[in-house]
């Protein structure tokens, strides 16, 4: 019964809390905001919440989920943690660690295999950082990240309840660490340690590379800090740094179209606009 609960449910809390944290984030960007913002954002905007939209879309018609495939491996016993029966602080801190290592190294291979690069730069290539920018990720980035990551769900054996924490906590983790918002630094120099805040995840959207390679982490910077690749300093202040990709640096970053075929081409150079408002309008 409780496995039922969490198959019909999960995904509707996921969405239920994004959409809720979306709007109190999208309201302190516009009160607060860290960096200065585009003047005309909308088509952007209407570009990363098209995309948004068509991720949800895909990934409730997609047959398999890392809950329905825990909740398989539980029900056959099939997984170290379903074979060890370990109690349950080792469980919660297994499934934890392990999922958060799943999205940790599959970020580092979309940065480090050309064509998965080729899908995960259409996030990479949002030249400014905001809530709208959380699910602008190419529809193909999901299923190549489903995949291996469902293998490593039923060999571990993850517990689903605990997987379902996860997922909330992904929700509203990088949610918060997109938002275009500013922590005091005494609090956020303790938080980084514990999850990817604004700051943290703002490194790794710069467009200078030994930058734009760190941070790879979406809620626990853990595996950051073991792997080497946890940034805190930038070369330029977080409120005038580049953000994006060095190329392109122009109006088709906000096309919708243009985003969806971008893995397929090979992505020309044109002039760059100057900052801070380097999208010509
Ligand atoms: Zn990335």
């Amino acid at each position: 019964m409780v496995d039922v609960w969490i198959m019909e449910n999960a995904n509707s809390a996921q969405v239920a809390l994004f959409f809720a944290l979306f709007a109190v984030l999208a309201l302190v960007e516009t009160v607060a905001p860290a960096r200065p913002r585009s003047p005309q954002p909308k088509k952007r905007w209407g570009t990363n919440l098209a995309l948004t939209t068509v991720n949800i879309f895909v990934l409730s018609l997609f047959p398999i989920t890392f809950f329905g495939a825990a909740i398989w491996a539980q029900a056959h016993g099939y997984g170290l943690l379903n074979l060890l029966s370990p109690p349950f602080e080792v469980l919660v801190v297994a499934t934890l660690s392990t999922r958060g290592f799943i999205s940790f190294f599959t970020h580092y291979l979309m940065h480090k295999v050309e064509f998965l690069w080729r899908l995960h730069r259409v996030h990479h290539f949002d030249t400014e950082l905001d809530v709208t920018s959380t699910v602008r990720f190419h529809p193909l980035e999901f299923v190549a990240a489903l995949v291996p990551g469902v293998a490593v769900v039923v060999a571990v054996g993850m517990s689903p309840w605990v997987l379902l924490l996860y997922e909330l906590l992904d929700a509203g983790v990088t949610l918060f660490s997109h938002a275009n918002i500013r922590l005091p630094r005494s609090v956020e120099r303790v938080l980084r340690y514990v999850i990817v805040t604004p700051d943290l995840h703002r490194v790794h959207h710069s467009s200078w590379q030994p930058e734009t390679d760190s941070n790879f982490s979406a809620v626990f910077p853990i595996w950051d800090v073991i792997c080497g690749t946890f940034r805190t300093e930038t070369r330029v202040p977080h409120a005038t740094m580049e953000l994006g990709l060095e190329v392109p640096r122009d109006e088709r970053t906000d096309r919708f179209f243009w985003l969806l075929g971008s893995p397929f081409f090979r992505v020309e150079s044109r002039a760059r606009p100057a900052f801070p408002y380097d999208r010509p309008e």
